[in-house]
């Protein structure tokens, strides 16, 4: 028996991917014991964010402590954000911890160990695992364990009361993987801009969950060119971006999410040397600057933008 490796999710479907495995490894479990640490800890202490120095604690009897003692009921997911919903205690108060929000950022990820398999042991690492990268380490009581790697430290983990959640769910835009997702209310959130179309689509208070990637993959679905002013988009053409863009998704997280390991600008985001699975999504523009267009039909060639100092691709030919 192995342990499950989770890296590198920059995007929805990838946080899907995670939280799935997560919500797998984790519903109905009950924190043992955390360790984080003291890097991290302190670093997010900086940030003015207590997970370093509570998660450890007992939970205390109203749940305002730390996570030790607390079941964990369900992986939940918004956009690029995941948290870990507790199970209501017998008391509870204002300060009552109810969820562990989380963001992988850039290098974050999950290290999932069930009871009685071992932490790999082979020359991708050479001073041992756990190493320096990994941050929090959370023992389950059926004997499992969790550990969190982050290389680059961007990612976080927060703990949150009730009302502070509901607050978060309040700001975050729609999510194309929803049962809010519909057009009437995409069109809403879209509504008002001049900016890029594709400045607008990353906008994560507008709709939550696309990055650079999928935003590219979209614009080439829906035949429109990412550079246009959102408000020269007629509503033929915004029915295209959301027709393309839940079936995408939910198609890249059944498979497992996009793996960019050949992308040498990309490689940061994936640590592909810790790579285990060998998933994959096909890209039909990213990162395919020069191929042909991969639309029936289009000759055209694709190309690569600069939009706010990051790439995008797109096919001039059947892209307007
Ligand atoms: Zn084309």
């Amino acid at each position: 028996m192995g342990c499950t490796h989770l890296s590198g999710m920059p995007e929805l479907p990838e946080v899907e991917v995670c939280r799935r495995a997560l919500d797998e490894f984790f519903a109905g479990r009950e924190v043992v014991a955390v360790e984080i640490s003291d890097i991290w800890a302190a670093q997010l202490g900086k940030a003015g964010i207590d997970f370093g120095h509570r998660a450890p604690m007992k939970a205390g009897v109203d749940g305002s402590q730390g996570l030790v003692g607390r079941t964990v009921e369900r992986v939940g997911r918004r956009g690029k954000f995941y948290w870990f919903e507790l199970a209501p205690l017998n008391s509870s108060g204002e300060g009552t911890v109810s969820v562990v929000e989380g963001h992988l950022r850039m290098t974050g990820g999950w290290w999932l160990k069930p009871a009685g398999a071992d932490w790999p042991q082979d020359e991708r690492f050479a001073n041992g695992f756990p190493d320096k990268y990994c941050h929090a380490r959370i023992l389950l009581d059926d004997g499992s364990e969790a550990i969190y790697r982050d290389v680059r430290r961007f990612g976080t983990l927060k703990l949150h009361t009730e009302e502070q959640h509901s607050q978060r769910l309040a700001a975050w835009g729609l999510d194309p993987l929803h049962t809010t997702w519909r057009f009437k209310r995409f069109l809403q959130a879209v509504s008002g801009s001049r900016r890029e179309l594709k400045s607008l689509l990353l906008d994560q208070s507008r709709v939550a969950g696309l990055g650079n990637i999928y935003v590219s993959e979209i614009c080439h679905l829906a035949r429109i060119d990412p550079r246009r002013k959102s408000d020269t988009l007629g509503e033929d053409e915004w029915r295209r971006i959301f027709d393309a863009t839940a079936p995408l998704l939910r198609e890249s997280a059944r498979v497992g999410g996009t793996r960019l390991t050949e992308l040498d600008d990309l490689t940061y985001i994936h640590e592909p040397q810790l790579h285990l699975d060998n998933f994959e999504v096909r890209l039909r523009v990213y990162g395919r600057e020069g191929g042909r267009c991969l639309r029936r039909g289009c000759t055209g060639e694709i190309e690569r933008a600069v939009q706010q100092n990051r790439s995008t691709f797109l096919c001039p030919t059947c892209q307007s």
